[in-house]
């Protein structure tokens, strides 16, 4: 059964990193808006002293030494809803586990996850990037053209290919001995069934990284593009038991999609707590001014103003609910895919909506760049964009619901 009350060890967590969010990121949270590509070391370097403090990255389920059983994935949630609400962009900057890290924890063998994990438990903070977009591959990842070839003479994976979109790919590849999780197909004629995760360390011979993109929104974090020339990485840097390779069942799909039911929900928690910092900053504007909701009334004696604000907080709550959900079933081991891409439709669209609804309640204050509406009105956007758009989700959830192949419903 689901328990709505958040566990003692998470609500611990959630005081201190409540206070990195309103002490470290608020302060700067226009800064590195308006210097997009600078990298804020300062929240960097204390969070990565903070996760070794507790003996492990608090950012990857199950790796911290001091986590109690089952709460891995909703601790993480409720990490990264306070650390947005503090600023999203600089929450996608935390090292320690992003992307290629749950790409690892959903498909690596427990000794990959060993080794390629380890390297968050060091001195220096390291970032971790995952690569699937490529310029002619978004929704539609049977498309991937990045190739794998295997070196038998070396026993070396030969990697090519052009990887676009990559959060995090500076700091994994540039700034820090981290990695990428690099997709690509060991047979371009079999689609998705051809589909593999590989590793690629910083450092490897042939990977470079080509562009950093210029963003709307969330610009404290770097997006870029990766280009792999004849890159050669160790044989097992492929990830999963070595049957991935001859199992042409949709191994690698299967991989990919479970990398995203870890990830949904997480996304969700950071379009939620971006959403809960809005909400939050537009009552109190609306206090200033006098107007305070009268929450007990009933709906026809409230005011427009008050009735708007009532249903942006159970948009809000709704989407938490269902995120709670999601990541609890992540914890219990019981399957989430619909759960993950529902969590992450919900909070799209409420993100968006409570974010565009603040613009407009306070009119010119809303629009100025004097406060942060603005800016999370910018920053919005993206939950609604990677990890499945909110369309590809929709037909996920359509797709669960209804019983449909991805053949049948596309
Ligand atoms: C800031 C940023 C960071 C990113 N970070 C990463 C990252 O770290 N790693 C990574 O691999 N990628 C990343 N991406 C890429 C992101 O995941 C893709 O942009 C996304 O998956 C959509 O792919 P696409 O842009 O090619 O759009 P397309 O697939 O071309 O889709 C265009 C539009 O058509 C809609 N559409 C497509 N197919 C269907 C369908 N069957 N039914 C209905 N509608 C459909 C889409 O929803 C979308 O609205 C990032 C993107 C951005 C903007």
């Amino acid at each position: 059964m689901i328990d709505f009350e958040i566990p003692e060890k998470i609500a611990q967590i959630c005081t201190v990193v409540e206070s990195v969010a309103v002490n470290m990121m608020r302060p700067v949270s226009r800064y590195f808006d308006e210097h997009e590509h600078e990298i804020p070391w300062d929240y960097i370097t204390f969070m990565h002293t903070a996760t070794r403090a507790m003996g492990g990255s608090s950012m990857v389920p199950g790796t911290s030494k001091s986590e109690g059983p089952r709460i891995g994935f909703q601790r993480l949630a409720f990490m990264v809803e306070m650390l947005s609400w503090g600023d999203a962009g600089m929450y996608l900057c935390t090292p320690g586990g992003m992307l290629g890290s749950a790409a690892v924890s959903a498909t690596g063998t427990p000794e990959q996850k060993e080794r390629f994990l380890k390297r968050f438990r060091g001195e220096k903070p390291v970032f971790d990037a995952m690569c699937m977009t490529e310029p002619q591959c978004g929704s539609d990842t049977s498309a991937i053209r990045a190739s794998a070839v295997l070196d038998k003479k070396t026993n070396e994976w030969v990697l090519n290919g052009e990887k676009i979109f990559v959060t995090a790919g500076q700091k994994a590849l540039v700034d820090s001995n981290g990695f990428i999780v690099v997709w690509a197909t060991i047979d371009p004629k079999a689609g998705r069934a051809g589909m593999r995760p590989f590793v690629v360390e910083a450092g490897a011979p042939g990977c470079s990284v080509v562009k950093m993109e210029h963003k709307l929104g969330i610009r404290a974090s770097d997006t870029v593009s990766i280009v792999l020339q004849d890159c050669r990485i160790p044989f097992d840097n492929i990830l999963g038991s070595p049957e991935v390779i001859t199992d042409k069942a949709t191994t690698g799909f299967k991989g990919a999609m479970a990398t995203f039911d870890a990830t949904r929900p997480i996304v969700a928690a950071q379009a939620i707590g971006l959403a809960r910092a809005t909400l939050e900053l537009v009552k109190e504007m609306l206090a200033e001014q006098g107007v305070t909701i009268r929450y007990g009334l009933p709906r026809q004696k409230m005011t427009l103003i008050e009735r708007e604000i009532v249903d942006m907080e159970i948009m809000l709550r709704s989407a938490w609910l269902v995120t709670i959900k999601a990541v609890w079933m992540a914890d219990n081991g019981k399957p989430n895919s619909l759960e993950a891409s529902m969590s992450k439709v919900r909070s799209g669209d409420v993100v968006t909506k409570i974010t565009q609804k603040a613009v407009e309640l306070m009119g010119p204050v809303g629009y100025s760049r004097e406060h942060l509406l603005e800016k999370w009105f910018r920053d919005a956007k993206i939950s609604d964009i990677y990890e499945g758009t909110g369309q590809i989700n929709r037909l996920i959830v359509a797709r669960q619901i209804l019983g449909y192949r991805s053949s049948e419903l596309r």
